[in-house]
């Protein structure tokens, strides 16, 4: 077996240990998520997946005012419409998510949720602009790109958030279903059939519209396109066009609070080339969650396990650095900015990338960039 799957493997072994550490840690100080006005989530890669699943499940189950934007909205549009608290979502400190950090200072608060201290000199503009930094009891996840402990191990904390007071008593199970959700995934694999790549995952109800994080392991760690996720319901609308005519494996995500009678009638459309394998969580929405993605993981790792590739040599690992490290090539931000001719300008530079704010005072300490007619501008000496 390669040693990256055997790694992988031990990470994934490793994740109850990691979610009853989450369970057990502090909440950070301060009012609970939702209680300040809307809320608004942001991550990239399976941190935009994790917060995704937030968004919806802590509307559905929480009623809370939650919304989400792809990092990208944080280059240039107006996000502090969009909400009064911001929780940006990074395990490593990935370059880009400093893309959304640098705009804590348009917002009420801003919490960064990672794998780092608050000490970190990547974060000192950050927590100089009032963000709050809640370090989780992570273990190191770098050497390829599947993470499994981080992206569950944040949205368990982002739900103690959103819960409060509320959460479950029986969140203290949770690490331990999850750990048998990974050893029945790791036998589903010694039967898996190795040509079978790529299945589409099916759920019911609003929980199908969480399930992001799925499809974008599965894409990660087997190097396919992403499986589609549908609704049970909906796939008499669209998808059995395609699935009546072809051999498929599919999923079942299974749940104690499953929408009556979708399975059994859609059992029914099925003929004998198709393969419906259940995967049942023994938790209800959203706890299942945690649960499907640990018995998808298994899945993965280890069917990995009999066909073992090299995790750390992924396709198109050397060509992405120019959307990759779009945060830390900014090293002088909006050139064009009348702040750069400013007296009142003060440049912050972290380890990778620089902000500029303003010690006039009367504007914002970090003004929305770029400045461009400031009735607060005084020219700096040449
Ligand atoms: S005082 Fe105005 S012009 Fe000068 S840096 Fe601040 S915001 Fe920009």
């Amino acid at each position: 077996m390669h040693p990256t799957v055997l790694e992988l493997e031990r990470r994934l072994l490793a994740l109850p240990a990691v979610l009853s550490r989450v369970v057990a840690a502090p909440l950070p100080a301060g009012p609970g998520l939702g209680t300040q006005g809307r809320v608004l989530l942001t991550g990239v890669g399976m941190s935009e997946c994790v917060a995704r699943f937030a968004e919806v499940a802590l509307r559905y189950e929480r009623g809370l005012d939650v919304g989400c934007l792809p990092l990208s909205s944080f280059a240039s549009e107006e996000v502090a419409r969009q909400g009064r608290t911001l929780v940006v979502l990074s395990q490593g400190l990935s370059p880009n998510a400093r893309i959304a950090l640098s705009r804590a200072g348009e917002f009420s608060r801003a919490l960064l949720v990672t794998a780092h201290p608050a000490g970190d000199e990547r974060l000192a503009s950050f927590v100089r602009a009032g963000g709050e930094v809640w370090t989780l009891p992570l273990d190191e996840e770098s050497g390829f790109l599947t993470r499994v402990q981080g992206p569950l191990a944040t949205a368990l904390a982002l739900l103690r958030l959103g819960y409060g007071g509320a959460a479950p008593a029986t969140l203290v199970e949770l690490p331990a279903r999850v750990e048998a959700a990974v050893h029945t995934g790791l036998a589903l694999a010694r039967d898996w059939p190795l040509t079978v790549r790529r299945a589409p995952l099916l759920a019911t109800g609003w929980y199908s519209r969480c399930l992001d994080l799925l499809p974008w392991i599965w894409m990660e760690t087997w190097w396919v396109e992403p499986p589609p996720v549908w609704d049970v319901l909906q796939t008499a609308h669209g998808p059995w066009q395609q699935l009546s005519t072809r051999a498929e494996t599919l999923l079942a995500l299974e749940r104690p609070d499953d929408v009556p009678e979708l399975w059994p009638r859609f059992a029914k459309m099925l003929s004998p080339a198709h393969r419906l394998v259940p995967l049942a969580a023994t938790s209800s929405a959203p706890w299942a969650w945690f649960e499907h993605a640990a018995l998808v993981m298994g899945l993965l790792v280890g069917v990995l396990k009999r066909a073992p590739v090299d995790l750390a040599a992924w396709p198109g690992r050397d060509g992405d650095h120019p959307l990759y490290e779009l945060g830390a090539v900014t090293t002088t931000p909006f050139t064009e900015s009348q702040c750069h001719r400013c007296a009142h300008l003060e440049r912050v530079d972290g380890a990778r990338s620089s902000f500029l704010r303003c010690a006039e005072g009367r504007p914002a300490k970090y003004p929305r960039q770029p400045v461009q007619a400031c009735l607060f501008f005084q020219a700096a000496p040449t």
